[in-house]
Order: C-alpha cells, then structure tokens, then sequence
C-alpha cells in the first residue's frame, strides 16, 4: 500500500479479531498521524475493491489479481476491474465578502457546508460543479477555479475542489435534500478540523479577503 518510515505496508483481512484493542477508525488516524491516514485509507479502499470484485461481473468466472497493475483480471472473457474511485466535486462559492454553506438533511452533522455532490458519467468537473449549485441551491455561477483535491477514504471518493463566484439567481432549496442554505460572513463561520478539503476551501476564505 505503500512505505513506511522505509517499511513496506501491507492490507490484509483479519479473520478473528476478538476485541477493537488496537484498532481505531480511519477519522482518528488522522489526528494521530496524517501519513498514517493516507495509506489507511489506500489500503481500506484496495481491501473493498478487492473483496468486492471477486467474480467477473460479465461472465461470473472467478477474477485473478494482476501481477503488474493494481488490477482483477477475468481468466475467462479477459474483463478487467481497476479500483473503484467516485469522484465527487465540493465548491466554496463566493459573493463580495461572503461564502454559500447549504443545510443537508443527511449529514449527521447538523451544520452548514460547501455544496459538494458526485460527478455522474458524461460530466466534465466543472459541468458536474454547475449542475450540483443549480440543484441544490438553483444559482449560476462563473469563474469556476480548481483548488486542489484529496482522496476521500469513506468509503472510496476522490474530492475535487473548487473556488467560484455567484452569478445570478435566488438561493432555492429542495427542503428535501438540502434544508437551508444562505451566505456567511467570515465571522459567522466556525473552524473546524482540518481533516478534509471542505476545511481546507473554508481555511482558504478565510485567509483571502480579496
Ligand atoms: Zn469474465
């Protein structure tokens, strides 16, 4: 999965683990240490991947690992499976001094956030960026920046992040997805860990006043 202060690192599956002592949830690992996190969350994907592509999904043979690339192999019809990723974009969109948070009725979190949503086939990034603001909250948007991007181990994204301005429009919300959403003042927003590309574009406003 990776090195290791100069080690090798390995996933494997353990079949008879009879108490958590030792064990922490990749989120903790974070905060103990980032590096740590990283090839967790390489190695918790590469495991579901694996587990859950044991047999072709055209033919129903048993799939082989592939000795080269990271890669299940049909012996049979020759289809492949590479690791799943789910790309999903996130956007901080600004307007003069302030920053768009929605209310989504899923998270647990019970706070605002970035709107943030899944690319869907045929999208480009910035097509999936338009499509989620004009859906979640009914605004258009323009100058759509890529900001950076992380994987996201929970349980296999890769997220894309993005800055934007507002164009045009009244904020509309579907009260079934999202709840609420409205501008926030740079001191009406709440740090919290940084642990995500979320914290990271919310850091970023922050710190440019521009
Ligand atoms: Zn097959």
């Amino acid at each position: 999965m990776g090195t290791y202060k100069n080690k090798a690192c390995f996933v494997v599956n353990l079949l008879n683990r009879k108490n958590n002592e030792g064990f922490y949830k990749l989120q903790e690992v974070f905060n103990i240490n980032e590096e740590l996190f990283l090839i967790g969350g390489r190695g918790s994907q590469v495991r579901d991947w694996y587990k859950n592509h044991q047999y072709c999904g055209v033919c129903g043979e048993h799939n082989i690992i592939d000795e080269r690339e990271m890669m299940l192999k049909c012996p049979n019809c020759g289809h492949l499976n590479y690791t799943r990723i789910a790309p999903a974009i996130i956007v901080a969109i600004k307007r003069e001094d302030k920053v768009l948070m929605a209310y989504h009725s899923y998270y647990k979190t019970n706070d605002y956030s970035l709107i943030a949503g899944f690319v869907e086939a045929g999208e480009t990034l910035e097509e999936a960026v338009r499509r989620e603001v004009k859906e979640e909250v009914g605004l258009n948007i323009k100058n759509i920046k890529y900001f950076g991007s992380q994987s996201w181990p929970f349980p296999n994204s890769l997220m894309v992040g993005f800055t934007a301005e507002y164009e045009s429009g009244e904020i509309k919300v579907d009260n079934f997805e999202i709840l609420d959403a409205k501008w926030f003042s740079r001191d009406e927003i709440k740090r919290r860990s940084n642990i995500s590309i979320s914290s990271w574009l919310i850091d970023d406003f922050l710190n440019n006043k521009n």
